[in-house]
């Protein structure tokens, strides 16, 4: 019969261990020396909590076989010594000067420290199956004592004193929480050692290795606040570069721009020289290849700015209808000799004045446009536009169907990405970047805007803006037309140069 109520300590402690391993477990973690190291020291500690328990029927078994019974009290023993070497693993670790530093290799350390704690451990578990252990039991009080238990008392007191020496070397690093649960353990055996002295019944070493297990459970590092911090370094260097490389594009482009300019400059110029057909054409073919390189190099410039957050949005009151009327004919230009129909349909109650950044929506309404007259090859474009006024605030809904080569459902959500270009057999042949969508989704966005999609494959698409534009007041409209009116007075009045000298800056 059991009847020392000191079972109690290893049953709860057995207890909160369990629950501590659920939750480590049941958590996602990351492998490091040190998670490892605590999963070894948890599990130790389960097993001595167990041969405990077994120890309160090994006192009693004593008395019927001493075999059995000294069997069950050794083993306890051997585990308690199990833990320690364990638990002296992790405290050899972190108190190793370079612990923590990137060149060291905690890893490799650690496998060192637990090769030679594994042969002192088998060397001394050895020793105390061998030496005696003996039971004290005059009917009122049980415990065992002998060379066993002292082996094990002196390997504890050794271990401490090495510790604290390392401890103490590198107490630069005292306020690491790592150290904690050496530090509490220190104190608490000595405070188990005192009780143990006026009871040697009482055996509660196992209880305290559970309370350390509880704390390194806190104070190794928590995976999950590791993980984030990890994510977030990636995610930093991730942007870094990210930023690095569109500073790189951005000064290139601008680069480039210059002697591009110059070349599609001097190329016209050599088209209205004296020249013969033959050189025009040469001619003419390189203004067209610059131009669509200058092109390439405006788009690529416009992405980077928008992605360092240098692209503004300037607002300023526009003539609307006047913009549609340059859309027009840049489109029909674009066009050519394609048999195509181009329908434009304004919305009369458009007022004539907006505000808003003229140039970019010009640029984007262009570039659809563009698209439909590029990937279409015979039938119409419709371009047409509605509105719906609330104050003084006008929602434009800006159409531009076309009856071209369409797009596949599972590529309409890729439209928008750099550099897609859906690659369709009959695109091959059409220049483009795959850019001027995703600028335009940035500009729109920039400007509080929306663009949709809607195609079918082989039949043509449609492309929807929806945009929200000020209303210039009549005031203002009046104010501008007289502005506009004395500009116009001002430049007739002094238009005539005739014989005289001009400086061109
Ligand atoms: P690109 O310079 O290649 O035209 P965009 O970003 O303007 O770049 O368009 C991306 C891709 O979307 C195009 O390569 C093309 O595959 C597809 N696309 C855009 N507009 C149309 C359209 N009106 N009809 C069919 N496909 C289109």
């Amino acid at each position: 019969m059991i009847n020392n109520p000191f079972i109690a300590y290893p049953i709860c402690s057995l207890i909160y261990i369990s629950l501590i391993l659920i939750i480590y477990f049941s958590k996602e973690r990351i492998k490091t020396i040190e998670t490892k190291i605590f999963i070894l020291i948890a599990s130790t500690n389960v097993i001595a909590l167990f041969t405990e328990l077994m120890c309160y029927i090994g006192v009693e078994a004593y008395k019927i076989n001493e075999f059995v019974g000294l069997i069950i009290l050794k083993s306890y023993i051997i585990a308690l010594l199990l833990w320690v070497m364990v638990f002296n693993i992790y405290n050899i670790l972190i108190t190793h000067k370079d612990h923590g530093k990137s060149n060291f290799d905690s890893r490799k350390y650690a496998k060192k420290v637990g090769i030679i704690s594994a042969i002192i451990f088998l060397v001394l578990a050895f020793t105390m199956a061998i030496v005696p252990l003996y039971v004290f039991n005059d009917g009122v009080k049980k415990y065992t004592y002998g060379p066993g238990v002292y082996v094990l008392t002196v390997t504890h007191i050794i271990l401490i004193i090495i510790w604290m020496i390392r401890f103490l070397r590198n107490y630069e690093n005292i306020k690491n929480k790592k150290y904690i649960p050496l530090i509490v353990f220190t104190v608490l055996l000595a405070f188990v050692s005192y009780l143990q002295s006026t009871n040697r019944e009482m055996l509660i070493l196992t209880s305290v290795e559970t309370l350390i297990c509880m704390l390194m459970f806190f104070t190794i590092e928590n995976p999950d606040i590791k993980l984030i911090k990890e994510l977030n370094l990636a995610k930093e260097r991730a942007e870094k570069a990210n930023k690095a490389k569109t500073e790189f594009l951005s000064n290139m482009s601008h680069e480039i721009r210059t002697p591009l300019n110059a070349i599609v400059g001097f190329s016209d110029a050599l088209k209205r020289e004296n020249v013969s057909e033959d050189i025009k054409e040469e001619v003419n073919d390189i203004v067209m290849a610059s131009e669509h390189l200058l092109e390439i190099v405006n788009s690529i410039l416009d992405i980077s700015k928008i992605e360092a957050d240098k692209l503004e949005i300037i607002e300023s009151p526009y003539e609307f209808k006047k913009i549609v009327k340059e859309l027009e004919s840049l489109t029909r230009v674009r066009i050519g000799e394609k048999p195509i129909d181009l329908n434009v349909e304004i919305d009369e109650s458009i007022p004539d004045y907006l505000v808003g950044d003229a140039q970019r929506l010009k640029q984007v309404i262009l570039n659809i446009l563009t698209n439909a007259a590029k990937y279409t090859v015979e039938g119409k474009i419709d371009f047409v536009i509605s509105s719906v006024i609330n104050n003084n605030i006008i929602k434009l809904i800006i159409s531009v169907e076309d009856t071209g080569i369409g797009i596949k459902e599972e590529k309409i959500e890729k439209l928008f990405t750099n550099f897609e270009r859906l690659g369709v057999e009959n695109e091959i042949t059409i220049e483009g970047t795959g850019l001027g969508l995703a600028i335009t989704k940035k500009l729109l966005n920039l400007m509080g805007g929306n663009i949709v999609v809607q195609s079918k494959y082989g039949k043509g698409s449609k492309f929807t803006i929806i945009l929200n534009q000020k209303i210039l007041n009549e005031t203002d409209v009046i104010n501008k037309k007289n502005h506009e009116k004395i500009n116009t007075n001002l430049y007739e009045e002094n238009l005539d140069y005739n014989g005289k000298r001009m400086l061109l800056v």
